[in-house]
């Protein structure tokens, strides 16, 4: 299996390829999946001196990790106003006093390892109504509590000069946010790992896990015996384990990349360069590529069935906000899945001992599956408390059983559009 055809996987010429797994080997640590959750889980871990084995289905960035808006966006799917709501005061302040660290990490990696992932500061949160900058002044409230002063609010007029567009009533720049070219950056996390004697297999799909003395996970071909298991497969699963990936819902979304745009074009569209996304439900995101393409994202299909004409769908949503770049050629079109827990919460755990997890970022997880690799591994070394106050959240299963949870997840979330759409 390789890559989807995306502007991501185009645009690298070298993509290096890891072996298959054909033998029987041990080690301290095996991790599944090499999206952002398991790489960097790898590298900590590595870095922490752990031996480690990364058993990956296809390719390294084959899920969202390398199809993803590659924006840098802090903060979870919820924020402080529903975490200390929600949970109890000791609890919320670990998880809030985090909200802005995955951002960090990736920053810290990119440097310390010399990654070339197309790095830009700056990532916009952009109001379409009253309603949602209110919310927005709300954010930068709560995440100055937390000492996060780098935020910045923006006016129409501000917002429109930054953007190139009259979209928006207001925006909050994070000048702590950014965007990568997500596949780059993952491809240079696994070299990394590679370079401190971790192992990484390709092609390698686990196909079942079972408890021995200590645990043991099976390819096709090989067989690898560790003291613990990472499952980082998130909306990739499948079935290997169905008490884990039961907990949530895959669902997917589109991307489309556009021709690059000429000169002229450039002048009107995103000249700070900073990536957006807006305050809907249903969000739109988007940015300027490293080659100068405007790339677009938006809508959700619950169930992550692939829709049939991606552009049909992005292309109305990209030309609203650039009616400048009606007509223009659209490159490159993809989808991928993300995974959406209910409480919209990242599940971290331990399933059974020594099989911990990651997953769930609900549609935020280029920030915090790097949060997760680092709070995975200062649990293992004997630093839980972190990584416990995500794995002491509840999460509840979609309501509607197998058969109703994902209509019904689909019209809960076409109440809440229709509420944007009429700003409530
Ligand atoms: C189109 C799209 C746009 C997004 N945009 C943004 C964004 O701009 N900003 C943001 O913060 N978040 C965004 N997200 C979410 C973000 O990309 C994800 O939350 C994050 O990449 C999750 O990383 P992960 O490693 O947990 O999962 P994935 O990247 O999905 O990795 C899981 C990996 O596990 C492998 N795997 C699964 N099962 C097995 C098995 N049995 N054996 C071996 N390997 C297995 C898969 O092949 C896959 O490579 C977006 C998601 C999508 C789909």
């Amino acid at each position: 299996m390789s890559h989807t055809r995306s502007y991501y996987a185009n645009s690298i010429t070298d993509i290096p390829e890891y072996p298959q797994l054909r033998d029987r080997i041990k080690c301290d640590v095996c991790i599944i999946g090499a999206g952002f959750s398991g790489l960097s889980s790898a590298l900590h871990l590595c870095e922490a001196g752990y031996d480690v084995v990364v058993l990956e289905g296809c390719k390294v960035g084959f899920g969202a990790t390398g199809r993803n808006g590659g924006q840098v966006v802090n903060s979870y799917s919820r924020d402080v106003d529903v975490i200390e709501k929600r949970y109890d005061s000791t609890t919320a302040n670990t998880l809030c006093s985090m909200i802005f660290e995955g951002g960090d990490i990736i920053r810290d990696i990119i440097k310390r390892y010399d990654v070339d992932c197309d790095y830009k500061v700056g990532g916009v949160f952009a109001a379409l109504n009253q309603k949602q900058l209110k919310g927005l002044q709300q954010h930068k409230r709560d995440w100055e509590r937390f000492g996060n002063s780098q935020l910045e609010l923006l006016d129409a007029n501000e917002l429109s000069r930054a953007l190139g567009t009259t979209q928006y009533v207001g925006g909050l720049l994070d000048k702590r946010g950014g965007h990568i070219h997500p596949l780059k950056l993952a491809l240079g996390e696994a070299k990394a790992i590679e370079s401190l004697g971790g192992r990484i297999f390709e092609q390698s799909k686990v196909i079942s896990m079972e408890k021995r003395h200590s645990p043991v996970v099976k390819t096709e071909l090989g067989e690898v015996q560790a003291r613990y298991v990472v499952i980082a497969g998130n909306a990739y699963l499948g079935q290997l384990a169905p008490k884990i990936s039961n907990k949530a819902i895959p669902c997917g979304t589109q991307v489309i990349a556009t021709e690059p745009l000429s000169a002229s074009l450039l002048e009107t569209i995103l000249p700070s360069d900073y990536c957006v996304e807006d305050c809907n439900y249903l969000l739109d995101y988007f940015r300027l590529t490293a080659d100068k393409r405007l790339l677009f994202g938006g809508g959700v299909v619950y169930g992550a069935r692939d829709p049939q004409n991606i552009e049909a769908l992005v292309r109305p949503k990209m030309e609203k906000v650039f009616p400048q770049l009606q007509g223009i050629k659209v490159d490159y079109t993809w989808t991928g899945n993300f995974l959406l827990t209910y409480s919209r919460m990242p599940q971290f755990g331990v399933h059974e001992d020594n099989f911990y997890y990651l997953q769930g970022y609900s549609g935020h997880g280029v920030t915090c599956s790097h949060l997760a690799g680092k709070l995975l591994t200062e649990s293992l070394s004997g630093h839980s408390n972190r990584f416990n106050a995500f794995a002491s959240l509840k999460h509840y299963a979609f309501p509607g059983g197998r058969h109703l949870q994902i209509p019904l997840t689909a019209l809960g979330a076409a109440y809440y559009n229709i509420r944007d759409k009429l700003a409530v």
